[in-house]
């Protein structure tokens, strides 16, 4: 026996936890309602891949299921076994499609494989004509030259009357790669191709939009939209305001405070000289938790391209980063904070409503996608269910 019984404890996990991520379902379904809304007529899916951008498949997944999402893309099988339990009659698309010895993982939990090369293509065909028939997408490349099958190799299988007639996919997609770029002369060129696409597969529902095809307009949304970093409040098109709601709040206690003299250096390396007396908020993160290193306050290469380091937000002030981010902690310069508005245990926000995620992500040099997909294992987890 131990006095430590935890029934006896007298702290919510979640009030002390070093680290701690709130994650707002309410949000993340009205970000899907949204992305829903501006497809018009066509259907719209949740892209939940990689722990549903690192925020949890299964809450988020049951959260989309609930707010009324029927189709699912995923990019591992895996990942779809997963999702079958939290969307029981869903269509799961699987986007890496499928290799021998999957096949039937796709059969048992009734997921599509979305195939990617006339390899997988011949394969399927291979295996639904001894198994019976199941579903499949296809996924056709229109200028990305990463999955998918060759245009011009689509557009012949489309019309090559050798095709088993029973071999039907449910589905034909391709993907922007500048979608995020309303200017980029490239979608319209990707537009254009996919058309022809969708002509040669009339009768099958066409699919071309992520977040940022959604917001290039009506033209690019055919019957299936497929959104993923709007759903979870990213940034979907660059260097405008994001009108998504945010979803994901992480913030990291503060372990210590510590007063520090002008003249003296913070963190490995001594990369950072203090230019005048300072209070440091030692903070319980660090590039363990997906708090980049590159977003070091000095002394990463980085700093010699973007200036500016990362900020957290505490007590309605934005405060820097300041020397290099460590493994588990980081350091923040908290001088021009009211001592009496900042102490020990409390929480800075790394990233969340008061601290945008692609501007973190932005001073990493990176995006928000990598953000979220990195916040690794020691957050303590809450979902909040209605709006609080
Ligand atoms: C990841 C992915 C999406 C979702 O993209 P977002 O930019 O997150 O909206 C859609 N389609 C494919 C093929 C993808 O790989």
């Amino acid at each position: 026996m131990t006095d430590f019984d935890d029934d006896t404890l007298p702290f919510d996990e979640f009030d002390i936890a070093p680290a701690r991520l709130t994650i707002d379902l309410v949000a993340l379904a009205d970000n899907w309602r949204e992305m829903a809304d501006l497809s018009g007529n066509a259907s719209t899916a949740a892209v939940v891949k990689a722990d549903a951008y690192g925020l949890g498949l299964e809450d988020c997944g049951t959260a989309l299921y609930e707010a009324g999402a029927r189709d699912f893309f995923v990019a591992v099988v895996q990942e779809g076994v997963t999702l079958r339990t939290y969307a029981p009659d869903a269509r799961i698309y699987v986007l890496s499609g499928v290799w021998p010895g999957q096949e039937g993982t796709f059969y048992e939990h009734g997921l599509v494989p979305v195939l990617v090369s006339e390899e997988q293509l011949s394969f399927w065909m291979a295996v639904t004509a001894e198994h019976g028939d199941h579903p499949c997408a296809l996924h056709i490349d229109t200028g990305f030259n990463r999955l998918g099958i060759p245009l011009e190799d689509a557009l012949a299988f489309a019309d090559d009357v050798s095709r088993p007639a029973s071999f039907s996919p449910v589905l034909v997609l391709s993907h922007l790669h500048s979608g995020d770029t309303p200017s980029s002369s490239f979608n319209r060129q990707q537009l254009e191709s996919f058309q022809k696409v969708a002509a040669a597969y009339e009768g099958i529902p066409a699919s071309l939009a992520a977040s940022s095809g959604i917001m290039l307009g009506s033209e690019y949304h055919f019957d299936l939209t497929r959104p993923g970093i709007a759903v979870y409040g990213g940034e979907a098109v660059g260097g405008v305001s994001n009108p998504m709601r945010p979803v994901a709040k992480a913030e990291a206690r503060i372990i210590q405070i510590r007063s520090a003299k002008t003249g003296e250096t913070v963190s490995y390396g001594g990369t950072h000289r203090l230019t005048r007396d300072s209070r440091l908020a030692i903070v319980a993160a660090g590039y363990a938790d997906g708090y980049k290193r590159s977003l070091s306050g000095s002394g990463v290469p980085i700093r010699d391209s973007i200036h500016e380091g990362g900020f957290g937000f505490i007590a309605g002030h934005r405060v820097p980063v300041v020397g290099r981010v460590t493994m588990d902690l980081t350091i923040f310069d908290i001088t021009d904070v009211p001592e009496r508005d900042v102490r020990t245990g409390d929480y800075i926000e790394l990233f969340g409503p008061n601290m945008p995620l692609d501007d973190v992500a932005r001073a990493a040099g990176t995006i928000g996608y990598e953000l979220l997909t990195s916040l690794g294992l020691r957050y303590e987890r809450r979902y909040l269910y209605a709006d609080e």
